[in-house]
């Protein structure tokens, strides 16, 4: 979060966004520009919709890592994407 006290350019900030709350006071409390979501998408790929709508407060993915052993990196938990189990 220094670097983006410092820099003179938007700074976007991934990795360890767990929940709402922490989310939330990044982006009101900080000079954060963006936050970006990686393995939560893979988990949960509609988990910014779930956020705006009140549905989710903090991802299910649980940073274990074992998505990036897997073959296109899916999420062993869910290994169908949930937008597609939807349709
Ligand atoms: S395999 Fe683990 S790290 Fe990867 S998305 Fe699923 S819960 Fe998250």
């Amino acid at each position: 979060m220094r670097l983006a006290e410092v820099v003179n350019a938007p700074v976007i900030l991934v990795g360890g966004l767990r929940s709402r709350l922490v989310m939330e006071t990044l982006l009101h409390n900080s000079k954060i520009a963006l936050l970006s979501l990686s393995r939560p998408l893979i988990r949960q790929p509609d988990f910014p919709k779930l956020l705006e709508n009140g549905k989710a407060e903090k991802v299910e993915c649980i940073s274990c890592n074992a998505c990036y052993k897997t073959d296109g990196h899916t999420c062993i938990f869910t290994p169908t994407p949930r937008w597609l189990c939807d349709n």
